[in-house]
């Protein structure tokens, strides 16, 4: 960035500089926020921050237990 002498033109500039950035992050679809991390998960087509995605995506043994179990009451 370049300085000028009018330190609040500087800071505006650099607040431009800061929202060029991220209008080319990428956007979760699950939670709306801009995703800055390192990498993000593009899951049938849908863009997921790395949060949204474990959420979405991770299955507790607890869970899938107890979904096992109604499958089977209902095959009987
Ligand atoms: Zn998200």
């Amino acid at each position: 960035m370049i300085f000028s002498s009018d330190p609040i033109v500087d800071a505006m500039r650099h607040d431009m500089e800061i929202e060029r950035e991220q209008e080319k992050l990428p956007v979760c679809d699950a939670c709306g926020q801009t995703i800055d991390d390192d990498r993000f998960w593009r899951i049938n087509g849908e863009t997921l921050c790395d949060d949204c995605a474990h959420d979405m995506y991770t299955i507790h043994m607890d869970d899938w237990m107890d979904e096992q179990e109604d499958e089977g009451w209902d095959c009987q």
